[in-house]
């Protein structure tokens, strides 16, 4: 197949790029600027240069976006996190001269906004939030390519597990005995391992019955607190140490509710459609992850 791919640089495409360079595909790595790191098989392109192909991609899977997490939400960093995934997302789309078969965008549980009562499947309201602002935004950039010519497949991530990623930045502290419930860890932790993520991404690809929009989170449902005992455990360290809501809040503002905020999120689309997850428990994620160190 013929791939483009944006976002090749992050702990996610990272992760895609060994698998799909196994399978003898033709892969675009679309890039701000180009990186040492990528394998010399990628083809590195920028827009610009997308302008100038005149071959239709097979699929366009669309990772970028400036991370969530990283800094504060500043006016500023608020409009880094929309133009890096809408904006660009628009972008990509005008610059193609032909529109790929099949777009395969992420977003993230965030869109269904601060709450953190009730269940949610894919078609529950939203609630409000900058986070569901911005998914939301994100998602209809990427559905604007829907047509005849092209199938959107968009999946909401929970929290990735895997090498990278939100358990990078978590590891020092809970290796250090710091770890444990956030804000009385009653909160929902909605989580997926990377390998899951990596299957649906290549379901999307081949299996053309995959259309519309999917939670992509583990099926077990666990609050923050069991998370936190359960990634301790897998550390060997004990994991008790509370952090309160009013000092979060304190040192990051609202991208506090990243961590004190989370709702019960169900995978019931890719459930319907007999999606068999590779880890189902979090303990077995957890303890898969830490033998890949
Ligand atoms: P990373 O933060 O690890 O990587 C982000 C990627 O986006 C990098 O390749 C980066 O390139 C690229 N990027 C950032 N800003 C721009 C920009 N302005 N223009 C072009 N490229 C840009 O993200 P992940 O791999 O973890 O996640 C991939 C996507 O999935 C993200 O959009 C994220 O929001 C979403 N997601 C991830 C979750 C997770 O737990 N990992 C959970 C929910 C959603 P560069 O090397 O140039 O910086």
């Amino acid at each position: 197949m013929r791939i483009l791919l944006s976002g090749a640089t992050g702990f996610i495409g990272r992760s895609l790029l060994s698998t799909l360079l196994h399978e003898s595909h033709q892969i675009y790595a679309l890039v701000r600027m180009n990186s040492q790191q990528l394998d010399p098989r990628i083809i590195q392109v920028s827009i610009d240069d997308l302008k100038l192909i005149d071959e239709c991609f097979d699929v366009f899977i669309n990772l970028a976006g400036e991370n969530i997490a990283n800094k504060p939400w500043t006016k500023k960093r608020k409009r880094a996190l929309f133009e890096s995934r809408v904006t660009l997302t628009n972008r990509v789309k005008s610059a193609l001269q032909q529109p790929p078969k099949t777009l395969i965008s992420m977003s993230a549980v965030g869109f269904y906004g601060a709450e953190t009562d009730g269940t949610f499947y894919e078609n529950t309201p939203p609630g409000p939030g900058f986070a569901h602002d911005l998914c939301a935004a994100w998602e209809h950039s990427a559905d604007s390519f829907s047509s005849q010519q092209t199938r959107v497949v968009i999946y909401r991530l929970g929290v990735v597990l895997g090498v990278g990623g939100a358990l990078e930045k978590m590891r020092l502290p809970f290796k250090l005995g710091l770890g444990g419930p956030i804000a009385g860890g009653k909160q929902w932790f909605p989580w997926i391992h990377i390998d899951d993520v990596l299957q649906a991404i290549c379901f999307a690809m081949n299996d053309n019955s995959y259309s519309g929009t999917y939670n992509l989170v583990a099926p077990q449902f666990i609050e923050q607190k069991y998370f936190a005992k359960a990634y301790g455990l897998s550390l060997k360290r004990p994991a008790f140490l509370p952090m309160p809501k009013w000092l979060l809040d304190l040192m990051l503002g609202e991208m506090a509710s990243l961590l004190t905020e989370g709702a019960r999120i169900v995978p019931h689309r890719l459930e319907q459609k007999g999606f068999e997850f590779k880890f189902d428990d979090v303990e077995g994620a957890l303890s898969d992850i830490a033998l890949r160190y």
